[in-house]
């Protein structure tokens, strides 16, 4: 095993490593990561070893007991802005080590995820600063009387778990909330996408953050640095993204010490379409929502629910608006989807376009791989697929593809829009689109989910609540809910007389 203060080189042809107290470190147990586009190798991750894990641990315990732990809310709300100015300043790396990880549009990396990178260390900077405690004059019947108040203190460890789908908006999402309220985390990305987290282990270290205060582990699920984490006796907390079966191993792992657990899980959302709907508006925002980043967002649409009325119209609508997409390299700038997250993935999607054949469906568009004739046709390319025609209880109805698909039914009347979109096990956010005001407010509060849109998709104000009901997660972060989470507010009462 080595270690080393020199930069890792998260870039083409570089060994990942696991930075751990404030080095990187190389288990020298190797894996690779591998481009969607090409299936090239792109960079060697060093994989964290149980006892790389267990070093994680004492070293975020160090960073509690010292420099890290001393930190007021002030300095540690500089240090995360100091975090966001060198996300920005080393934008362009970041943007590059997304789209080779992920296959995602020049685009999306650069609008939406590493942006979102950046700011959610800003917001949590400012919001933790800001938090205020409890405070009571309390008088007892007996005549005594005190001063209680509360003191926020950190959980302690936090393991964050994050998938591939968005890597360094997710990791960032719990992380940074985590650290502005002066926790010591241990991240562990996704395997398929270990170079923007390396990246920012980078950017933590030339920002200052004390040593142990973020440590970076690489590695798998089951046997790997994600079970070793939900597992182990020294952290506090697990927050994790990722799929419902993922989530449900976890909380097992992390029964015997009774850890604080907050789950982002799996979706299977509902788009509902009234006739009274802006109709290019909801073809438009419908689109958007079921193939952005490849149908690979948690909050995609993947069941779309039209008024009767409307139906013929708006499916042709919605093939017009596929079969437009353009399908190509994620860094050409034009490019609207790239190639899915990996050829497993690719095959995983697949085999649901090859399931809706089997239970009957119509194919609108799609249901294949696109074909190129040139390099690109080794890449993990999927066809944009809309299908109709499937029974409510058919498994492409049910079950998460995670992918650019959606299947269309119509609908008669508003009751049986809410009963068709709420019949699903997860609840994680739906959309809504009526130009009827009183509609709006009568149907998005009936709606088994987390988050509702009416007449829009994905706008988000990073102070609400965010997260799902049912298999799509428990606990609630965002704005106040997350500071909440990572912390443990403790009583303290004075006696005055
Ligand atoms: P995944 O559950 O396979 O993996 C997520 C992370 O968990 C990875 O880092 C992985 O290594 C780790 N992991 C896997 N098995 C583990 C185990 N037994 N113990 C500990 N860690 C383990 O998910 P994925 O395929 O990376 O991501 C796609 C899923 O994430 C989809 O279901 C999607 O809906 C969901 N997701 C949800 C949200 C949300 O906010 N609700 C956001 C994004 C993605």
């Amino acid at each position: 095993m080595s270690a080393s203060n020199k930069q890792a080189t998260p870039h083409l042809g570089g060994v990942l490593q696991n930075y751990i107290g404030g080095r990187f470190v190389d288990s020298g147990q190797h894996f690779a990561n591998v481009n969607p586009v090409d299936g090239s190798e792109i960079n060697k991750v060093s994989e964290a070893t149980l006892s790389l894990v267990d070093e994680a641990v004492v070293a975020a315990k160090a960073a509690l007991a010292g420099e890290w732990g001393q930190l007021s809310d002030n300095e540690r709300s500089v240090l995360m802005h100091k975090v966001a100015d060198g996300i920005e300043a080393r934008f362009d790396e970041f943007v590059a080590a997304e789209m080779a990880d992920t296959g995602k549009s020049l685009w999306q990396a650069s609008n939406i995820d590493i942006p979102r990178g950046a700011a959610n260390f800003r917001v949590f900077a400012d919001l933790a600063k800001a938090r205020s405690g409890e405070c009571f004059k309390t008088d007892t019947a007996d005549g005594q009387q005190a001063l209680n108040y509360s003191v926020n203190k950190p959980l302690g460890v936090v393991a964050v778990i994050a998938p591939w789908n968005l890597p360094l908006l997710l990791l960032t999402w719990k992380l940074a909330p985590a650290m502005a309220v002066g926790n010591a985390v241990i991240a562990k990305p996704s395997e398929d996408t270990p170079a923007t987290a390396t990246l920012l282990a980078e950017v933590m270290h030339e920002a200052g953050v004390p040593a142990g205060a973020f440590n970076l582990v690489h590695g798998f699920g089951p046997n790997s640095a994600g079970e070793f984490l939900s597992q182990h006796s020294g952290i506090d907390a697990v927050t994790f993204t990722g799929e419902s079966g993922t989530g449900s191993a976890i909380m097992k792992a992390a029964a015997d010490n009774v850890k604080a657990l907050s789950f982002e899980l799996g979706g299977k959302n509902a788009a509902i379409i009234f006739d009274d709907a802006d109709f290019e508006a909801a073809v438009a925002g419908t689109a958007k929502s079921v193939f952005t980043n490849g149908g690979q967002v948690c909050l995609c649409t993947e069941r779309v629910y039209v008024q009767r009325s409307i139906f013929d119209k708006f499916v042709a609508a919605l093939k017009e608006k596929a079969e437009a997409l353009r399908i190509d390299w994620p860094e050409d700038a034009s490019t609207d989807m790239g190639p899915l997250i990996s050829h497993k993935h690719q095959q995983k999607v697949l085999s649901y376009y090859q399931l809706a054949k089997e239970e009957g469906a119509t194919f609108i568009t799609g249901g294949g791989v696109p074909s190129f004739g040139d390099k690109r046709d080794q890449g993990a390319f999927v066809e944009p697929t809309i299908i109709t025609g499937l029974p409510e209880t058919a498994r492409c109805i049910k079950e998460e593809v995670f992918g650019p698909i959606c299947h269309i039914a119509p609908f008669d009347t508003e009751a049986e829009a809410v009963a068709m979109a709420n019949d699903s096990e997860y609840g994680l956010a739906a959309t809504v689109w009526t130009t009827n005001l009183q509609r709006a407010h009568r149907v998005a509060p009936q709606m088994e989910t987390g988050i509702v849109w009416v007449n829009t998709w994905y706008l988000r104000d990073l102070r609400t609540p965010f997260g799902g009901v049912k298999l799509s997660g428990i606990g609630r972060e965002g704005g106040a809910h997350s500071l909440s989470f990572y912390s443990e507010p403790m009583n303290i009462c004075i006696k005055l007389n």
